[in-house]
């Protein structure tokens, strides 16, 4: 045991020289040991995004967290190193936020991906919970933990994300309004810091590294284990759409309910901008779509999705809370549909449509998403802002609405949201561009235009923040995090002094140890 410890440690030394050098002398794939480095690897610099592409020096596929532990601790005990590290989850960023140029990144889903359910007592004490590695995926733990009849309370739309990936950001979906992002359903964390450390944090312990992680963006240290809150899961979801052809009616409807959490289980709503987009986006839904209504009569819908968990205890009690739900709504009669569907294919919905565009060759493309939190009084005017920048019958993708609730969050995470009243909106414009009908000149221009929108959007009158964000400069980034930027650079300068970690989201460049003297502290 203690002779592989050296071994893994010396040949991650050498590892790291042979990085540091001005003279690149790495070949080939090296296997040491216990971890494994590679030169690179296909995936370690693309991602969901496929706008950015920046090549890594190394990849390095842990095979226990004390492997991540030795390098960090190398690299910042290393005065003449200038080299980065990035953890990589599933790579589904947009803007290579989990690349490292020439650096070395990080493949967490070599991580064994243990998962540990714990149930609480019979008498009702204490909490389910969900231990599980950093790497592992969502899905992975929806699969176990329903195996024990629970499931996390608090989910993404697409399963096929990393726990650390989202827990780094924020993990916002239908539930959201009702318990939090993910980062609010999180008990406690192991981290690796950028100084190699390895700490285990929680609300009570270490919590200031515990609350700078989450929603950190990679900054301050790479999760290796989490501790996710469970609830007992559902057998079955009742799952409606109902349509609006006025988006005042659309978001009163959506505000009515946000103000049932205990009828309402998930609440979502997007822009039916074309025929094709309502197609795509209800392959999963399998209801009848010849009876909605015909985009002759009005260029634009919208669509408030929501559900109603079935523990099929009584089959009236989900038939009382439908009707409760369905008879203070004001949709467009009698366009409201519904299906019965497993909890686990209600959730796993989007794989579906991935499977479906995968099939056309429609997945692995350009990707130019842009997602904003916009306060409740500037949702009218960034609704018109999209419309007056976007060609909506030619839009490729879905633009999701939906309401969250602001005291759902901890302030003291390091996510961003806007700082005002408790009533927040999400869009998301999720826009692909694939090569054949968007050319490279065309995903710039897309570029761009998400650009002037988020300038446009962040403007007081409208006062939104962007979520999964992209900055292009430092100025930004502080603009960005407004009062909180302090704090998250206090943050950096105690957990990644020498701004080793996450290179890809821009924010903090290198500081050399014993060098120049950093230039956002
Ligand atoms: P990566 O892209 O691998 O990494 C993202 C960031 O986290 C990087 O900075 C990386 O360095 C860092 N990171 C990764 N792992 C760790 C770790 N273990 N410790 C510390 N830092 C780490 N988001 C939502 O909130 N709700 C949604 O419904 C939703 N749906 C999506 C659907 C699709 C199809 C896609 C592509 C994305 C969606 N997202 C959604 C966005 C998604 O949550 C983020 O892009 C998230 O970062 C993806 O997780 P990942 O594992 O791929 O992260």
């Amino acid at each position: 045991m203690e002779f592989a410890f050296i071994f893994t440690k010396i040949n991650i030394l050498i590892i790291i020289l042979a990085i540091c050098t001005p003279c690149k002398f790495i070949q080939s794939p090296m296997d040491f040991g216990s971890s494994s480095l590679l030169q690179t690897t296909n995936t370690s610099s693309i991602d969901f995004g496929r706008i950015i592409f920046s090549p890594p020096s190394a990849v390095l596929r842990p095979q226990s967290t004390d492997d991540i532990s030795l390098l960090l601790t190398f690299l910042s005990a290393s005065s003449f190193s200038k080299v980065t590290v990035a953890a990589r989850g599933a790579g589904h960023s947009i803007h290579a936020q989990s690349q490292a140029l020439d650096g070395i990144v990080i493949e967490m889903d070599s991580l064994p991906s243990d998962i540990h359910i714990h149930k609480k007592l019979d008498d009702g004490h204490g909490f389910s919970y969900a231990d599980v590695s950093g790497g592992a995926l969502w899905v992975e733990l929806l699969e176990e933990s329903l195996k024990f009849g629970l499931a996390p309370r608090s989910w993404t739309d697409y399963l096929y994300l990393s726990i650390g990936g989202t827990l780094s950001n924020g993990g916002i979906s239908g539930q959201t309004f009702k318990y939090g992002p993910q980062i609010s359903n999180v008990l406690e964390l192991d981290v690796v810091t950028g100084k190699g450390d390895l700490i285990t944090c929680s609300p009570t312990k270490s919590s200031e590294l515990f609350f700078a992680v989450l929603g950190g963006l990679g900054q301050f240290g790479i999760i290796t284990r989490a501790r996710i809150l469970l609830q007992d899961a559902p057998e079955k979801v009742k799952w409606f759409r109902a349509f609006y052809d006025d988006f005042d009616i659309f978001i009163k409807d959506q505000e009515l309910l946000v103000s049932m959490p205990d009828l309402v289980d998930y609440l979502e709503g997007f822009v039916v901008p074309n025929e094709e987009s309502l197609l795509s986006s209800s392959i999963a839904f399998p209801a009848p779509l010849h009876s909605v209504p015909s985009f002759h009569l009005s260029n634009v819908y919208y669509c408030i999705e929501f559900a109603v968990h079935d523990f099929q205890v009584e089959p009236s009690v989900v038939e009382q809370t439908v009707e409760k739900i369905t008879t203070q709504m004001s949709y467009l009669q009698p366009y409201i549909y519904s299906v019965e569907v497993s909890y686990f294919d209600f959730l796993n919905r989007v794989r579906m449509e991935e499977m479906s565009l995968r099939a056309r060759g429609l997945w692995e493309v350009p990707h130019p998403w842009l997602n904003m939190f916009v306060p409740k009084f500037g949702i009218k005017k960034f609704k018109d802002l999209l419309m007056d920048n976007m060609s909506l019958n030619q839009f490729k993708g879905p633009i999701l609405i939906y309401p969250i609730l602001k005291n759902k969050w901890d302030t003291n995470t390091s996510a961003v949201l806007p700082d005002t009243e408790d009533l927040i909106y999400i869009v998301g414009v999720l826009q692909s561009a694939a090569p054949a009908s968007c050319s490279a000149e065309c995903l710039a221009g897309i570029v761009r235009r998400n650009r002037r929108i988020v300038g446009a959007a962040s403007a007081e009158r409208i006062g939104a923040k962007q979520y999964l964000a992209q900055q292009p400069s430092l100025l930004h980034w502080r603009s960005h995090f407004g009062g909180e930027w302090n704090r998250f650079v206090a943050r950096k300068a105690r957990f990644d002094p020498l701004a080793i970690l996450g290179p890809g989201q821009g924010i903090f460049p290198r500081v050399r140890l014993h060098g120049a003297v950093s230039t956002w502290q």
